[in-house]
């Protein structure tokens, strides 16, 4: 299964919350309206932003297209080798 490490930057997270209609099982808002990142619904080192990830090739491509969904571009995706996936530079 692909690994990934998905970041919410929350400088730039502004709690549009496309990403958790998108994928829940990943991002949550928290009480500051910025989108905590959860594995498979579970947090269990605890409430984070950024989080290294192992999904199946369909959450992969759900989560980036959460990712795609954010207006302002607040979620970052890095592949195992540390390259970024999304938003492509
Ligand atoms: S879509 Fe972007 S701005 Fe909206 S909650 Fe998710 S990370 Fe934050």
């Amino acid at each position: 299964m692909p690994r990934i490490r998905v970041m919410v930057d929350p400088d730039l997270c502004i709690g549009a919350a496309s990403c958790v209609t998108i994928a829940p099982e990943t991002f949550q808002l928290n009480e500051e309206n910025k989108a905590w990142v959860f594995d498979h619904g579970q947090e269990p080192e605890g409430h984070t932003y950024e989080r290294w990830l192992e999904v199946t090739d369909d959450e992969k491509e759900n989560i980036i297209l959460a990712a795609q969904s954010c207006p302002t571009l607040a979620i970052f995706i890095f592949d195992e080798a540390g390259t970024q996936l999304f938003p492509e530079t």
